[in-house]
């Protein structure tokens, strides 16, 4: 267990909020964020002394009155808003529950009822969808707008945050202390029986998986001196600890922005003077197609990817075209997330993702329940600080006793030690980095009147890695297209869900036990998977 760190003599780190208080103390004139899309900029001390009064209003009695262990969604796009409230909840000793602003209602309601959330914090751009979404007993709070007088919207009451913390009379609040194994955060991510799982992780769990980062010196991940683009979402792990908490950590500025646009993205690089970037393949390949990319990315220091597969032609051509090597690290949102990089022995090979970072462990395990032979393809089991507590509520399916935790990831170790991934033992696909369980695609579209059953899968795709495919089934006599079948099904998952080909066939090859046999599916309808 990591004991909390004394990093001077007054602020301890417990919470990710410490490391805030921490880089404002050091250096408090220093631009920490950038938000791309209002222009605002935020010194450390602006930025800090704005989180301490956002906590001070979410637990005010009279006003939004959380209570340490309440859950708070915030359905935000990358902003300063969101970077406001993400470490105001934190701070004020609450669960924040970043959602995905992509999901569409049906799926941020199942979330919302899931966890309970006593707060939702929207924006003029989420309020709309989260309003929809958030049930009874939830109070929505908008951040963004300057509202003088509280108004109702559908019900729901209708505030600013950011007027309430401009009218809050600034006091000496004394937040509730946090313990390292208290509960920070619950993400969903889509399980795989098709029902949203809360990944629960600690304190201990994202500081842990900061501080191993920090401590790489070959390159250094982000130091003080550096300006980092903040683009992956934030909603979801690797932007929020990897490239948002770690940035933190290090005092360094963060620009924020909300969507990839391969020429605009560059614009802010240079103009901003980025110098280092955390992204997803997708973003490299498209950059590698912009002309312009070696002038462009002239102030980069260092490139990293994760979150999917790096395919090496991506790999080698980034490097034909601008000179650097993209660093690749693995990881997952149960692990906080990051397991192995190649950051942790400087060597940015293809097709590897290096070595655990400190304090992670890994082991390869054969099917036969033993250590796979060095070498040879196993499961990805993982130990280490930045390991989960099981799935929210009852921190079901965690790792065992001994705290190791089954990836279901297939890899091997190379002669140096470093890790290669070769396979997915999970069903899941990865689109865009974001993992999508079929069977909650299959629900949905077995969901729909004439179909009577679905079988999804994920067929390689240059731009996305992978796209989501449906085969379905229709009831004798039902007139449905393949087109019609999509649209009905984009109105319940979000759009890096929704299959990108329906293919109607008259049936579904079963196994011996009837279940439908996915493995022939693709070899049954000579599909190109
Ligand atoms: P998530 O929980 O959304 O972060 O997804 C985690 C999964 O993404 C892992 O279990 C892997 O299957 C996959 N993944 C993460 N990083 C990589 C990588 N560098 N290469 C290939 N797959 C990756």
């Amino acid at each position: 267990m990591c004991q909390t760190q004394v990093v001077n003599s007054t602020i301890r780190v417990t919470s990710v909020s410490d490391f805030l208080s921490i880089s404002a103390a050091r250096d408090p004139q220093r631009v920490a964020l950038v938000d791309s899309a209002t222009g605002e900029r935020l010194t450390y001390s602006e930025l800090d002394e704005r989180v301490t009064s956002t906590a001070q209003v979410l637990m005010d009695r009279g006003l939004l009155s959380a209570r340490v262990g309440d859950r708070v969604a915030i359905l935000l796009g990358n902003s300063a808003d969101f970077v406001l409230s993400y470490f105001a909840v934190i701070r004020a000793g609450l669960v924040a529950v970043p959602l995905n602003p992509g999901y569409t209602v049906s799926e941020l309601s199942q979330i919302m009822q899931q966890c309970d959330a006593r707060l939702l914090i929207v924006d003029s751009a989420t309020g709309e969808l989260g309003v929809t979404s958030a049930s009874d007993s939830c109070t929505v709070v908008f951040c963004d707008e300057v509202i003088t007088e509280r108004e109702t919207l559908r019900g729901f009451l209708k505030q600013s945050l950011r007027s309430l913390v401009r009218g809050k009379a600034p006091s000496t609040t004394v937040f509730p202390e946090v313990a390292p194994d208290d509960l920070a955060l619950l993400l969903f991510t889509s399980g795989s029986d098709g029902d949203p799982k809360g990944v629960m992780l600690t304190h201990e769990n994202l500081v842990s998986n900061v501080q191993a980062l920090t401590d790489l010196r070959n390159p250094p991940t982000v130091s003080a001196e550096d300006t980092v683009l903040a683009v992956l979402p934030l909603f979801h792990v690797y932007g929020l600890n990897t490239v948002l908490a770690l940035a933190i950590s290090a005092g360094a500025g963060i620009v924020l922005l909300d969507r990839f646009d391969p020429v605009g993205s560059l614009e802010i690089i240079s103009r901003e003077h980025v110098t280092t970037v955390a992204g997803a393949p997708a973003m490299y390949l498209m950059w590698s197609r912009v002309p312009s990319v070696r002038e462009a990315m002239r102030p980069i220091r260092m490139l990293s990817s994760g979150g999917a597969p790096l395919p090496p032609e991506i790999f080698n051509r980034f490097e034909e075209l601008t000179g650097m090597r993209i660093y690749e690290g693995y990881g997952m949102t149960e692990t906080s997330p990051v397991i192995t990089s190649t950051v942790v022995d400087g060597r940015a090979i293809a097709g590897s993702v290096g070595l655990p970072i400190p304090g992670m462990e890994i082991k390869i395990m054969a099917d036969s329940g033993e250590e796979a032979e060095h070498g040879d393809p196993g499961e990805i089991w993982v130990r280490g600080p930045g390991v989960f507590h099981g799935y929210w509520p009852d921190h079901s399916n965690g790792p065992d006793s001994n705290g190791w935790f089954g990836t279901g990831d297939i890899g091997l170790l190379d002669e140096s030690g470093a890790l290669r991934l070769v396979d997915r033992r999970r069903e899941v696909i990865i689109v865009n980095g974001f993992n999508v369980f079929p069977r909650e695609v299959e629900i949905v579209l077995e969901g729909i009147d004439g179909v009577t059953e679905a079988a999804v899968l994920g067929r390689s795709d240059s731009e996305t890695g992978e796209a989501v495919t449906a085969l379905v089934v229709l009831r004798p006599g039902t007139a449905l297209t393949s087109d019609e079948i999509i649209e009905i099904a984009a109105q319940s998952l979000a759009r890096f869900k929704c299959p990108q080909e329906v293919r109607i066939v008259e049936s579904l090859p079963r196994s011996a036990t009837g279940k439908i046999a996915k493995g022939r599916l693709r070899e049954v309808y000579e599909l190109d998977l």
